[in-house]
C-alpha cells in the first residue's frame, strides 16, 4: 500500500500548477502549494502513508462534520429544525439563499451559514467551553492529545471575516441564531483554525468508517447513526458546489476545507486524509482529488461499486 500511495503521490504532483492557495484568508496564503500528502487508515488500524504527511494545517470546513456530531449528539435530529438537509449548489460563502425571504434556514450544515448556525447549537455555558468541546470531540476523533488552535490564522480570520460576519448577522435577524453574534464568530473562528495534519484528517475518516468506534481504542466515540448522517452529508455536500461531480468521479464520503485537506470515510474499509494546498475555483483541493480518483480506482472504494 505505501507503494502505491508513493505512485499516487508521484503522478499528481504537478496539478498543482493549475490551481492556487487561499488568498481571502490571508495567512493560508503563506502555504506552499506544491506540497502533498495522503494517508489511509483501515478499520484493523493499519497505517499507510506518503509525501509530506509531517506538515499542520488548518482544519478549516472539515470541523463542520465535529460541530455537527456534538450538536447532533446534543440535540437529535432537532438540529434540522434549525438547518437544512440539501445540497445548495452555491459556493460555500454565498449569501444569496440567505438573503431571498423564503428561506427560513440554510441549506445545509457544510455550508458557511449552516456550519456557524450549527456551532451556536452546540451546548455550553461559555464560548470558551464551547470550543474546549470542539477540540476535545476532535482529539478523541484522531487519537491525538496535542490538538491546538493556529493563533496567527485565528487572527488572520477575525481580521478578514467580514463575509462570515454579514452571513451571521442575517441569521440572528431571521432568529435562526439565537446567542451573541461575536460569541458564535469567536467560535467560529477558532474551530476552522485548529491545526491538524493528514494522519489526523485520516483517523477522524476512520472512526466515521468504522461506524463511530476507533480504530485506534475500539472505544465508541459517536453514536452510529450520527456517524451515518455524518457520511451522508459528507457525501451530498462536503466538497462544496462540486459534491456531485465528485461524487461521480470518486464516489466516496468526503469533507474538504479551503486550507487543501480532504478527508474521506469510506464505510467500513477505511479513512482518507489528503493535503494539497492548490485549490481549484470551487475551494477544492485539486492535487487532493486526483489523489483520491486515482486511490478509489486502484482499490474500487466507490461505495456504488
Ligand atoms: N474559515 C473559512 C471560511 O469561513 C472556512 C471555509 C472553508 O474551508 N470552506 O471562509
Amino acid at each position: 500500500m505505501n507503494k502505491i500511495l508513493k505512485k499516487i503521490i508521484n503522478d499528481t504532483k504537478t496539478f498543482a500548477n493549475q490551481g492556487k492557495v487561499a488568498t481571502y484568508i490571508p495567512e493560508l496564503s503563506k502555504m506552499n502549494k506544491n506540497i502533498s500528502g495522503i494517508v489511509t487508515i483501515d478499520m484493523n488500524n493499519n497505517i499507510y502513508s506518503a509525501g509530506d504527511t509531517d506538515i499542520k494545517f488548518t482544519i478549516q470546513s472539515m470541523s463542520n462534520i465535529v460541530t455537527l456530531l456534538l450538536a447532533l449528539m446534543d440535540h437529535g435530529e432537532k438540529v434540522f429544525d434549525k438547518v437544512g438537509k440539501e445540497p445548495s449548489g452555491d459556493p460555500f460563502n454565498s449569501l444569496k439563499r440567505l438573503t431571498n425571504k423564503n428561506t427560513d434556514k440554510p441549506y445545509n450544515p457544510m455550508i458557511n451559514a449552516g456550519s456557524i448556525t450549527i456551532t451556536s447549537m452546540i451546548k455550553a455555558d461559555n464560548k470558551e467551553e464551547r470550543i474546549a468541546r470542539i477540540i476535545n470531540l476532535i482529539k478523541d476523533l484522531t487519537g491525538n492529545d496535542n490538538i491546538e488552535i493556529n493563533m496567527d490564522v485565528y487572527n488572520s480570520e477575525l481580521k478578514t471575516g467580514d463575509k462570515n460576519r454579514s452571513i451571521a448577522y442575517f441569521l440572528k435577524d431571521k432568529n435562526i441564531i439565537e446567542c451573541e453574534v461575536c460569541d458564535v464568530l469567536d467560535t467560529y473562528f477558532k474551530q476552522c483554525s485548529i491545526e491538524i495534519d493528514c494522519f489526523d484528517l485520516a483517523n477522524i475518516g476512520a472512526t466515521l468508517a468504522n461506524d463511530g468506534i476507533s480504530t485506534i481504542t475500539n472505544k465508541r466515540i459517536i453514536p452510529s447513526k450520527y456517524a451515518t448522517i455524518a457520511k451522508a452529508f459528507m457525501f451530498t455536500c462536503g466538497m462544496y458546489d462540486d459534491s456531485g461531480e465528485f461524487a461521480v468521479e470518486v464516489g466516496i464520503p468526503a469533507k474538504s476545507g479551503v486550507s487543501g485537506g480532504i478527508f474521506c470515510a469510506v464505510p467500513n474499509k477505511m479513512g482518507i486524509g489528503v493535503l494539497g494546498p492548490s485549490l481549484d475555483e470551487k475551494g477544492n483541493s485539486i492535487v487532493g482529488i486526483e489523489m483520491l480518483k486515482l486511490l478509489t480506482k486502484e482499490k474500487n472504494l466507490c461505495i456504488f461499486n
